[in-house]
């Protein structure tokens, strides 16, 4: 599931133009027998492709809850296990890091209930109604106080804590694919960008690499200069 942010308040002609960034490494060396992508489903944002330049990748992970239980804290630790384990799959693509603290991270994975709010799409301004509560990627965008600023953007995951392990390390592995910049659904069950929840649960699939490896040759407007 994706919700878009809001966009900043800059006027396109403002925004540093589409521009190519090199490859990560482990993407540039990724090959497969497989050629098949979902690249024609993913959806190109106004600041380009939703993709990182700057690696590792830092990613927050929720570390604490408050007055859990034995049984609540068991089950907090099982979230961030299945959270870690997620974690891990992306990184052999695109390096990650976890970090201690929320500020300085790219990427935020919080425990808790996906806020169910409507918000209006800035591109068509019509309604984005979340249609499932399992988990929700958000992105927002910001301008560095560097000079020249660069345009940034964010991606925070909310996790519904009420799942089974196996569909907790399903939806957190998908969400992060969303947050590495597959911003659409592969329409094959057998991916785990696949747009639905199925009985069986899917691993990172060759074509989920090759459509990652395609978004991450694309231009963005995202880690270049404002004019
Ligand atoms: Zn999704």
């Amino acid at each position: 599931m994706v919700n878009f942010g809001h966009f900043v308040r800059a006027e396109n002609n403002n925004l540093p133009p589409l521009q190519v960034h090199p490859l990560p490494i482990s993407l540039q060396n990724w090959t497969s027998n497989i050629k098949e992508d979902y690249f024609k489903e993913i959806e190109p944002h106004l600041a380009g492709y939703l993709i990182w330049s700057t690696f590792p990748v830092k990613v927050y992970l929720q570390s604490s809850d408050t007055n859990l239980s034995p049984a609540g804290l068991k089950d907090f630790q099982q979230w961030q296990k299945a959270a870690n384990m997620a974690i891990a799959t992306w990184n052999s693509y695109i390096p990650l890091i976890s970090v201690e603290t929320s500020e300085d991270a790219n990427i935020l994975i919080y425990r808790r209930y996906p806020e169910f709010k409507a918000e209006i799409n800035p591109e068509t301004g019509l309604y984005n109604l979340p249609r499932a509560k399992a988990a929700t990627t958000t992105v927002k965008f910001y301008l560095t106080q560097t000079k020249p600023s660069q345009l940034r953007h964010r991606m925070t995951i909310e996790v519904n804590p009420h799942q089974t392990f196996d569909y907790l390390i399903t939806n957190i592995t998908h969400e992060l694919g969303h947050a590495l910049g597959i911003w659409g659904h592969s329409l094959q069950k057998t991916d785990i960008m696949y747009y639905s929840h199925t009985k069986e649960i899917p691993a990172i699939s060759p074509q989920d690499i090759n459509t990652l490896k395609k978004i991450y040759q694309q231009p963005t407007r995202l880690g270049w200069d404002i004019n």
